[in-house]
């Protein structure tokens, strides 16, 4: 067996992955605040979450994967538990009454055009989309007995967790509590207003008179780090019979988010769930890294450079394009944004399905050799089971295409084997490919004619004439395609 070695962020270094139950594997994503669209950044987070089950199968694990949806308690800045709660920015932007019904509305709304985008990119369902407001009752009896236990306290503005009651906070990224202490950041007016005793201490309940639900500590929203500890637990740590049990939480394996996550978000799930029951939440953290746009800042959705699926579409990037584009980098290593990158993986991934569809017309021996396959797909699982190197997986797929001593049933074997990783559509988008070659496309004279002048502009080297004639030749209606010995049609819009 190959094994699989991951970046654990709590150790800060690869480890071989050993999950809790043989042949199992539980997973929990830090799922989106439904209050907008999803970004292109965020559906980065999620290919990567994406890649790392579909490794898991590849490797013959059964995968429980929860991701939750956000859709209340999450505050503008939730490092500092202040500013307004997202769902009510949304409300306010769509001119809605602030209503908790509206909320669900508006959560609803985002949920499903989220859905909508991680199935264009080919992103397998979860098994479970948990809503954080169908678990309030949770929350409270969590926060109940944080508070018996001493881990929690009241202030004028909310319940928080108390980070000094535990012995150890903020493994994740390395931040201790005195750390804390002595980081000036918005330091002691934070604390005067919320009226918490530490730095670090975060709200795990907001008073809110008007919207909020009711529980015995007072009308309020659960923080957003609370929804994510209840949601995991519940759903992964063996509270089946669940009954308000959280003691009898048992930990799962892995945890992921952006990096973002890292220093506030998930440093406090791991804080509530360690004093409520006194074990890790996760065996294995892993964070993606951001796409990133001009002057580094991250993309996001409060942010101005906000892209989605539908404007790469309209820019005729396709969803598979923007998917290529994303394998070319490791997850972990950031991803800058441009129109000029994403429209070059678009090209290179057309390029890659009609090379494979030229692979499959020229089939001639339907034998395979098991040998080259065998040897090709351990050395294609032992590089994507290298924390996910996709980019490396990719080169090796592009050796093996180009290889001449690999024959073409083998070579299409392996590329369907590997895109059980990737997820690329590579079998079915060539499959269109080699019909259309089969089909052995018919084109009237004008369009030859046209072709043969393209390659004599290509010779002397005078791309704008090349680039002119490809238009004039789409505008006709079919796609000049080149491949190494000449060119083919297809007709327009084939992939
Ligand atoms: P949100 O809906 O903003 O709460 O984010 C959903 C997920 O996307 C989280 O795991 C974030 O860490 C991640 N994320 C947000 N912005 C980016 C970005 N620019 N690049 C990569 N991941 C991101
Ligand atoms: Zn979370």
């Amino acid at each position: 067996m190959t094994p699989i070695h991951l970046f654990n962020s709590l150790s800060k270094q690869k480890e071989i992955f050993v999950p809790k139950n043989e042949g199992h594997v539980s997973m929990y994503h830090c799922g989106p605040t439904v209050y907008n669209y999803a970004h292109i950044g965020n559906l980065r987070a999620y290919i990567a979450t994406d890649i790392l089950r579909r490794v898991f199968e590849f490797n013959d694990y059964s995968v429980s994967q929860i991701m939750n949806i956000t859709d209340i308690g999450h505050l503008q800045h939730d490092d500092t538990d202040d500013g307004d709660d997202k769902m009510t920015l949304a409300l306010r932007r769509e001119n809605m009454e602030l209503t908790r019904e509206n909320m669900k509305l508006i959560a609803l709304k985002y949920f499903d055009a989220f859905r909508a985008d991680i199935e264009r990119v080919n992103i397998q369902p979860a098994n479970l989309y948990p809503f954080a407001s169908d678990h309030i009752e949770d929350d409270i009896s969590f926060i109940q007995i944080l508070l018996d236990k001493g881990s929690a306290y009241a202030t004028g503005d909310g319940i928080y967790f108390d980070t000094t009651s535990l012995a150890e906070y903020g493994r994740l990224g390395g931040i201790s509590v005195d750390d804390a202490h002595t980081e000036s950041r918005i330091g002691e007016a934070e604390i005067a207003k919320s009226k918490k005793k530490n730095i670090r201490d975060f709200a795990l309940w907001k008073f809110n008179d008007t919207l909020g639900y009711d529980a015995s500590f007072g009308k309020g929203f659960p923080g957003w780090h609370i929804e994510c500890s209840v949601m995991s637990m519940k759903y992964l740590g063996g509270l089946k019979e669940f009954m308000g049990d959280w003691q009898n939480f048992e930990t799962f394996d892995v945890h992921t988010g952006g990096v973002d996550h890292i220093p506030v978000h998930h440093n406090n799930e791991i804080a509530q769930t360690e004093a409520i029951s006194g074990k890790p939440l996760a065996k294995y953290w892993l964070h993606n890294a951001h796409l990133i746009i001009e002057g580094g800042k991250k993309m996001a959705k409060s942010g101005e450079a906000f892209i989605t699926l539908q404007t790469l579409e309209d820019k005729g990037i396709s969803p598979l394009g923007f998917r290529y584009w994303v394998l070319g980098a490791g997850y972990r290593t950031p991803l800058q944004f441009s129109f000029e990158a994403l429209e070059s993986a678009e090209r290179s991934y057309v390029n890659l399905v009609t090379r494979i569809g030229h692979i499959r017309n020229n089939i001639k021996n339907e034998n395979m050799t098991m040998l080259s396959q065998n040897e090709s797909l351990a050395r294609f699982k032992s590089l994507i089971n290298d924390d996910l190197n996709t980019p490396q997986a990719l080169a090796f797929l592009y050796d093996i295409i180009n290889n001449p001593a690999i024959d073409g049933v083998d070579k299409l074997h392996i590329i369907e084997e590997a895109d059980k990783v990737f997820g690329l559509d590579l079998m079915d988008k060539s499959k269109e490919i080699e019909n259309a070659l089969k089909e052995n496309l018919v084109v009237s004279d004008e369009i030859s004619e046209l072709a043969e002048k393209r390659v004599e502009a290509k010779e002397i080297k005078d791309w704008d004439t090349a680039d002119k004639i490809r238009e004039q030749i789409a505008a006709l209606g079919y796609e000049i395609h080149d491949v190494n010995d000449g060119y083919y049609f297809t007709k327009k819009k084939l992939i």
